[in-house]
């Protein structure tokens, strides 16, 4: 036997998913859960989506696990995007859905089963436990990061959007985002089905927004618990037709700013942090539980078999970090591509599906092109004829189709800032107000290129200058995806 004892605080899906998974591969150690709430509490949440990769990647850690999730999961469905005034198919979704509360209750049965002691009703502090291991899975506000907030070094930014996770009594009969305006307001709605009843209904809206209609009154004047019955009304007008006469669930439903956490280092002393205790990466990626439960994989692998808890704790970094970096990194692009939507959401559906697409910068125009050919099509008219019908050769042809070089006088920007929406950005926008064209370099690596791309999106959305990004040949196709989806007018490529 490696440890006597470990203990995990918080009861979510990396807790449990690590707890079963650990108490497994050490039968001898005790394995507990606290969770602060009572299997009487309502769980936060809706459903949520879990990829095919996602449910492989579960498999082959433990394929029982992945049965019975996927037993009590809704199986995958189209994915439309819709405006006021047209609806246009998108691929890419057929994801599972689970209801957060099925998948807690899959997750609790898979650790009781496997012999894990789960304390559900207790909120514990890492000082109130002695254990060989503590696995802190305490979620996004975890307390036990507070505590080791120094020698973790914690990074947190707060979004500019605001969402509230609400839910439907049907099922919605495919999965959409769907823009919509009332009054003063602009709301988009991220629907999809979890059973045969429910759906989750995920809603955003702005700051001009949340001016405008002053949906800030109820923050101010109620007590953090309660649902924003005000916004809940004036939603499911703007969304009636999507709603067709049914009402939104609430559940504790309030405006929020999703909260983007991120951690030099990922364990201290004997604490090791896994999921939105350690990393958390825009909703609108769908991945949180992925990267909790993948985590949790990792986690139970590098502690089997060692006694060297420090050398585990790093293993488990070591494998962890690159690709939840990756997925923050997407899901950072995808959160700015939401938070900016009002810049967006009046173009044609199709060229507005193509930019959703591309937003994250890891699928192409050719694979849009191969998988939704009628939308492709609608939303590349706009460069000219001679579209060749290979979607394969589609790269070459928008090469060809970009705005000309300019004979205008050039502003050189040199960026790499991802934030392309803060002050920083601000101050150089502003400083370009006159310029007729501007172009865009800077260092080569993938956060870097996306985040030029992203600052010309913006001074194309908000200037009529013409603009151009520099970019190394590997990233050619991400090029051309952004003169496709309108990001900038031309790419220049460089070895
Ligand atoms: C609006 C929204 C939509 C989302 N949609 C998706 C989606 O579609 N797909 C997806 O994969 N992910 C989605 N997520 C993310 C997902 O919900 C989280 O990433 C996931 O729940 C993380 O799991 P976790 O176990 O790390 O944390 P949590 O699920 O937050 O669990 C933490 C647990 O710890 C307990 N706890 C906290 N403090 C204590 C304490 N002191 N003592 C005892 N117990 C404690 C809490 O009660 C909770 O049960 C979404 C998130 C949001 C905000």
């Amino acid at each position: 036997m490696v440890h006597n004892m470990i203990a995990v605080i918080g009861g979510g899906p990396a807790g449990l998913f690590a707890a079963r998974l650990i108490k497994l591969n050490q039968p001898s150690t005790d394995v507990v859960v606290y969770e602060r709430n009572g299997s009487d509490v309502a769980t936060f949440g809706f459903g949520v989506g879990l990829t095919e990769a996602t449910m492989s990647n579960i498999a082959a850690a433990d394929p029982h696990a992945s049965e019975l999730v996927r037993q009590a999961s809704h199986a995958g469905h189209d994915l439309q995007l819709r405006t006021g005034t047209a609806s246009v198919p998108l691929h890419g979704a057929r994801n599972l859905a689970i209801g957060r509360a099925e998948l807690l209750a899959v997750l609790t049965k898979l650790a009781l089963e496997a012999g894990v002691t789960i304390r559900d009703g207790q909120r514990v502090l890492v000082d109130d436990i002695t254990a060989d291991v503590i696995v802190a899975a305490d979620g996004v506000r975890s307390a036990t990061r507070a505590k080791y907030a120094e020698q973790l070094g914690v990074h947190e930014s707060i979004g500019r959007g605001l969402y509230m996770w609400c839910g439907t009594d049907f099922a919605v009969d495919s999965a959409f985002f769907s823009s919509r305006t009332l009054g003063d307001g602009l709301y988009v709605a991220h629907a999809y089905p979890y059973t045969s009843e429910r759906s989750t209904f995920l809603l955003e809206t702005d700051d001009e927004t949340w001016d405008a209609v002053g949906l800030g009154e109820f923050d101010a004047a109620t007590a953090p618990g309660e649902s924003d019955e005000r916004s809940l009304a004036i939603l499911t007008e703007a969304f009636a037709d999507e709603l067709a006469g049914h009402r939104l669930l609430a559940n504790r439903s309030r405006w929020a700013r999703f909260s983007t956490i991120g951690l030099d280092r990922w364990w201290a002393d004997n604490v090791v942090f896994l999921g939105d205790a350690a990393h958390t990466a825009h909703y609108t990626l769908g991945s949180g539980t992925k990267l909790a439960m993948e985590d949790a994989i990792a986690l139970s692998q590098a502690l089997a078999g060692t006694s060297d808890i420090a050398a585990a704790f790093a293993e488990y970094e070591t494998r962890r970090r690159p690709p939840v970096d990756r997925f923050k990194l997407l899901a950072a692009r995808s959160q700015r591509w939401w938070e900016s939507y009002r810049l967006r959401y009046q173009a044609p559906a199709e060229q507005i599906a193509l930019s959703f697409m591309t937003r994250a910068g890891n699928l192409s125009v050719a694979d849009f092109a191969r998988n939704e050919p009628e939308t492709a099509a609608a939303a590349l008219a706009s460069l000219g004829g001679g579209r060749p019908s290979d979607p394969s050769e589609l790269d070459d042809w928008i090469m060809t189709r970009m705005t000309p070089a300019t004979d205008a006088p050039v502003a050189d920007v040199h960026w790499r800032e991802p934030d392309v929406w803060g002050r920083e950005a601000d101050t150089v926008v502003t400083s370009l107000a006159s310029a007729r064209a501007v172009r865009l370099d800077g260092p080569d690596d993938d956060s870097a290129v996306g985040a030029r791309i992203d600052l010309a999106e913006r001074i194309r959305l908000t200037s009529n200058a013409m603009t151009i990004v520099a970019l190394p040949d590997k990233d050619r196709t991400q090029g051309t995806s952004a003169v496709a989806a309108r990001r900038c007018d031309r790419i220049e490529l460089r070895d």
